[in-house]
């Protein structure tokens, strides 16, 4: 099971497709001390545990508290995923230290950034991203952002990427926004494209294959939010869902939980619940859109998968 802690809704960048419902809340030393306090009596089987925002590294001191912290009975891995300006050496050290999986959320060139990325000083921020990722290139991760408009550039900005020695890779097509005809042909070529860079004997690592997903919307993890709620899904950060958060509520940190999500009438209501608010809040194009894109990046995924066995048969003869 994955566990997710929600540090805070609040970001020093203002992307245009980010539907995080952007905020000053952010959790408290009392929240964590609890969660922490409510992990220890209960016996999840927690594999991975994420750090989202926001911005995450905003709060980077209650990162280090939480693992540290974290109940020893656990043992999971780590996962934070950050816009990078906020890293620096300290905290990679931590990171190194705590086999922490840190990833750069980026979606590249100039023009792209000019495009997506809103934020003050924007600049400055773009050659730090730069430094930060050239710098740390051999540890971190990259989340390859492609959202429809920028997938005419998808290649070139992955070959950008590349360059700076990136070996790690997540790609990330935007959902929950509609893609025309011409974007997914984009897409689709350019995923062939870098599926080619691969055969051709460069190596990267996909990180996609770590991810596997039943539902290709969202997935069902267990969500702490700010305030010491607990969900069962963390599309409860998005603005679209904020008005849905006491149906998605599951518990909290200081009473237990209400729902056993072993239970399978729990988990379809629930289900249906999710599948009930998205088709109200997103168009029916949107939702086909998701679809399409999802089959792209699994398609890419298999043959990947695929051509990475036979790569390494062939390294072994
Ligand atoms: S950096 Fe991430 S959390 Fe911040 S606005 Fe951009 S996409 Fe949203």
């Amino acid at each position: 099971m994955e566990l997710i802690y929600i540090l805070t809704y609040d970001c020093n960048f203002r992307c245009k497709y980010c539907d995080v419902y952007k905020h000053k809340n952010s959790i408290s030393q009392e929240i964590i001390n609890q969660s922490l306090l409510f992990l220890e009596q209960n016996n999840f089987i927690i594999e991975k545990v994420k750090f989202f925002g926001g911005e995450p590294l905003l709060k980077k001191k209650f990162i280090k508290d939480i693992i540290k912290n974290f109940p020893k009975k656990y043992n999971p891995n780590f996962y934070i995923t950050t816009n990078t300006t906020l890293v620096d050496e300290n905290f990679i050290i931590f990171s190194k230290e705590n086999n922490i999986n840190l990833t750069f959320s980026i979606d590249w060139d100039l023009d792209i950034l000019w495009e997506n990325r809103i934020l003050e000083n924007w600049f400055n921020s773009w050659e730090l991203i730069i430094k930060n990722t050239k710098k740390y290139a051999d540890f971190v991760r990259v989340n390859q952002v492609i959202t429809s408009k920028n997938s005419k550039t998808f290649f070139k900005n992955f070959k950008f990427i590349y360059d700076l020695w990136v070996r790690k890779f997540n790609f990330l097509p935007a959902y929950y926004e509609e893609w025309s005809k011409e974007w997914f042909i984009n897409l689709k070529n350019w995923f062939e494209e870098v599926f080619n860079f691969y055969k051709s004997w460069n190596h990267f690592k996909l990180v996609n294959l770590e991810n596997y997903s039943d539902v290709s919307f969202f997935n069902l993890w267990l969500v702490i939010d700010t305030d010491g709620i607990i969900y069962w899904t963390n599309l409860i950060l998005s603005w679209k869902f904020e008005m849905y958060k006491n149906q998605l509520k599951i518990g909290d940190i200081f009473n237990w939980l209400k729902f056993d999500f072993n239970d399978h009438i729990f988990v379809e209501s629930y289900l249906i619940l999710i599948w009930d608010i998205l088709k109200k809040e997103y168009t029916s194009l949107v939702l086909k859109s998701v679809k399409y894109v999802d089959l792209i990046l699994n398609n890419f995924c298999d043959d990947f998968y695929k051509t990475y066995w036979v790569k390494y048969m062939k390294s072994l003869q």
